[in-house]
């Protein structure tokens, strides 16, 4: 579990650096439950996420979020746009995720 320890405070680090806004009316994208990618991590998302970090975007009809939302339905995770409201989890702006190196986990690029 130590390993866990370690992940938390990284989340909490790439928090404060993209996931500070309340992204509240914003959208995010459900999807049936799947494990984070990364090997030993036992976290299971059910929401497209980045570094355990809710994907939002401003707008529905984003392309990225439905270009995301189409990979999703193609590896059958059942995706569906929903209204992110913050008790789903902490959030992340996907155009900061993307400005911040794209990390896929809570362990920070150099
Ligand atoms: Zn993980």
């Amino acid at each position: 579990m130590e390993q866990g320890g370690i992940e938390l405070i990284q989340v909490e680090e790439l928090r404060a650096d993209f996931g500070a806004d309340d992204h509240g009316g914003w959208f995010c994208v459900r999807t049936d439950p799947f494990p984070c990618p990364a090997n030993g991590c036992d976290f299971v998302a059910e929401f497209m996420t980045a570094a355990h970090l809710i994907l939002v975007w401003e707008l529905r009809d984003d392309p990225n979020l439905l270009r995301h939302a189409e990979r999703a339905k193609q590896v059958g995770r059942n995706p569906r746009v929903t209204s992110y409201v913050r008790s789903f989890g902490p959030s992340a702006s996907y155009y900061a995720w993307e400005a911040a190196g794209r990390p896929v986990h809570a362990v920070r690029g150099k």
